[in-house]
Order: C-alpha cells, then structure tokens, then sequence
C-alpha cells in the first residue's frame, strides 16, 4: 500500500536476517549461546564516567535542550585529546564537532556533498553506514575491494577514471572493521596524494585508534602532510570508554567539512544530552589508567582465541588492533553456511563476511567481547565438530 521510496528501496539487503532468526530461534529454546557475533563491549563503562553523568544529570541546566553544536567545554575537551594523542591542534570552535555517536555523522555527512548520481568511493567489507550514507544522499557507492593479498587496503589505482570524475568522497578505516588490519603512513601518504589529484574528500573512520596491542599506538589521518585541506576525521567514545549505549562520538578536520556537517545536523537533531557531554568530557580528560585494563581484557581474549584456533589448523594472524579477528574459512563453505554450522553444530554465534560487503565472502568475523573461558569453550566446540 505505502510505496517505499527509490533510495530505501535501494538500500543494501540486511544480510544477518536469517542468521539473527536463527540466533533467536536457539535463545528461546534454551540452548547455550556463545555470541561473538557482536561488535558491542561487554565490560561497564568507567566508574568515573557514570558518576560524572549522575552528578551532572541533578543539574536542571542539564535537562533544557543542548547547545546544538556541542558544549565548548566538550569541544575543547576533543581538542585538548586530540593534541595529546596525536599531537594535532584543532580549533575547538570551528575544527571540532561532537556528535550523537560517530555512526550518526557518518552517515549524515554524504548529505552535505553528494548530488544526485556522484560517488562515495567506499571500502568492502565495511562498516555499513558507509554504504548507507551514500545511498540515503541520493548517491552511489562505488565499492573498493579489501582484499587479502593487498593486505586488506583498497587498490586505488584500480578505480576507474570515469568513476572518480563523478567521485566526490572516499572513506578509509584504519584500525579497520570487519578486517581488523592496520595501515602504514605510506598508504596515508598515498590516499592523500590520490584524493588532491581527484579532489576527493577523505572521511577517515578512527573508531578503534584507542583499542590496540603491543604497544602499537595507530596514527590519526589528520597527523600526515596535506590531509587537512581535504580530510574530516571520525572519532567515537563508543570503544575506547565502553560507551556504545552513551551515544556520544565526534567529526574534526577540516573547518569546511566540519561545518557543512554542523549545518546538515542543525537541521535534523537538537545536540546530545548535555549530561552525557559532561561525562564525555570526564572520558576524554579524566584518568586514562582503564584504557591499558580494556586493552589488557581483550588483549587476553584474542592470545587465547587466536592460539586456540591455531590449535585447530587454522591459518588465523593476532591482529594489531580493534575486538575483532577477522578469519578465513574452507573453500567449500560461503560465509553465510560456516556461519549457520557453528551455530547450529556448535551453538557459536558469529558474523558472516558477506554481511559487510560481497567482498567479505570467505571470512567469518569473531569477535572478542566474551570472557576468556567462553573463547576456550568456544575453541572446545569447534574441535569437536
Ligand atoms: C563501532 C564503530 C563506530 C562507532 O559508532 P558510534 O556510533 O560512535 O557508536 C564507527 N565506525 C566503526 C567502523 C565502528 O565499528
């Protein structure tokens, strides 16, 4: 009766519909699940953190509509971070945009760009809003295979010219999910050179700068000569502070970027909470101690399900950094199959590859945001399949 509209009909096809029916199915029934299908931390936020919420949440001034820009004492928060962290200085005013979770700017940003029939240049598998954005901004996205013998980095020499005229953004994810690779500068380096000579704009997703292993301290984009003329950078709480549920992330870079995003967003949302902006202000500049033991957690989880898998002859490699490991499965299975085998043999929930992009087919994603016994259980399962 209703007739959807051109660009939700033209939404990528959720993948996980059969999957979660069947995740859903088995929960009722009773049986033990062991869920690493997830992308969500299942450790509490900070003690400190909630306590700054509670406190500013018996403020009146608090419960009145936000300043829709964000509070300065947030945005100047970001910037302070922004310049321990990667020695970058932002201006707070103008460089500097909190948003209602990372996710929501991503996927408003396209809005701000794109015109009928242009392009994101977008990685596969990605994270979804990537795609979604492009779509809902009557774009097109235009997908660049991650593949395993490029080290899970787009090819960029492989896009056709006729697509990067009509090209206007490109977004890149280092640490990345679903592949959980790293980047090296030199392909930074690369990216920026590339989109100067196609006047693209480069959304850096930084979702997982912060959830890292052996010491490696991953690089913002904004760091690398030339990225700020042309570059808005992605940053979200949800990860680093266990925060997912908080609703609180943020845009920098570029001033023009940053604003033409403020504007999309003046006209659809009213800010964040501002309780939720104080305690995100707790986050970024209280003590900083709970990121080595988040850190610590999953570091224990991936030596574990990663030796463990190893146990079993797969061909798996400890990533660098985010919660997840991204992992080859037999030829003869399609993501979807090994997906359903393990949950229905092994009751073991994890993510299809295919769910992130055709070019995630082959892989299944695991990821670590389950106790270290529930991964040996898991590893226990597997072997006895
Ligand atoms: C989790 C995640 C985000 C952050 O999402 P929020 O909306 O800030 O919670 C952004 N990008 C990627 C790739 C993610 O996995």
């Amino acid at each position: 009766m209703f007739k959807l509209s051109k660009k939700i009909q033209s939404l990528p096809p959720y993948l996980f519909v059969e999957i979660d029916k069947a995740k859903r199915a088995a929960r009722a029934s009773g049986r033990d699940l062991i869920d690493l299908g997830i992308g969500d931390p299942d450790q509490p936020t900070p003690r400190h953190i909630i306590e700054k919420l509670y406190q500013a949440a018996q403020d009146p001034a608090t419960h009145r509509y936000a300043m829709d820009q964000g509070m300065p004492v947030l945005r100047r928060a970001i910037s302070g971070w922004y310049a321990k962290r990667f020695n970058v200085k932002l201006n707070p005013e103008t460089e500097v945009l909190p948003l209602i979770g990372s996710k929501e700017g991503i996927a408003h940003f396209p809005l701000a760009f794109l015109n009928q029939g242009d392009y994101s240049l977008v990685p596969d598998p990605c994270y979804p809003p990537y795609k979604g954005g492009a779509i809902l901004a009557g774009g097109k996205p235009y997908l660049m295979p991650l593949r395993e013998a490029n080290g899970f980095l787009p090819d960029l020499k492989k896009i056709p010219l006729s697509i990067l005229k009509k090209a206007k953004l490109i977004y890149i994810n280092y640490p990345n999910n679903p592949t959980s690779t790293i980047a090296e500068a030199g392909f930074y380096q690369e990216v920026i050179n590339f989109a100067k000579k196609h006047k693209l704009i480069v959304v850096s997703d930084l979702a997982y700068s912060e959830i890292t292993y052996d010491g490696y301290r991953p690089p913002s984009f904004l760091e690398f000569e030339g990225a700020r003329d042309i570059a808005i950078e992605f940053h979200s709480l949800s990860k680093t502070y266990n925060m997912t549920g908080w609703r609180v992330g943020f845009a920098c870079g570029n001033q023009n970027l940053v604003s033409a995003l403020a504007k999309i967003k003046s006209n659809i949302d009213s800010g964040i909470f501002s309780a939720v902006q104080l305690a995100g202000v707790e986050a970024l500049t209280g003590p900083q101690h709970c990121l080595q033991e988040i850190c610590g957690i999953y570091q224990q989880r991936r030596d574990v399900l990663i030796s463990g898998l190893k146990s079993l002859g797969w061909n798996v490699t400890a990533p660098k950094a985010t919660f997840y490991v991204w992992v080859r499965i037999p030829a003869k299975y399609d993501s979807i199959k090994f997906s359903t085998l393990l949950l229905d043999k092994a009751n073991i929930v994890v993510t299809p590859g295919v769910g992130f992009g055709r070019y995630g087919e082959g892989y299944i994603r695991m990821a670590l945001t389950v106790p270290v016994e529930r991964l040996k259980e898991a590893i226990q399962r597997i072997s006895s399949l």
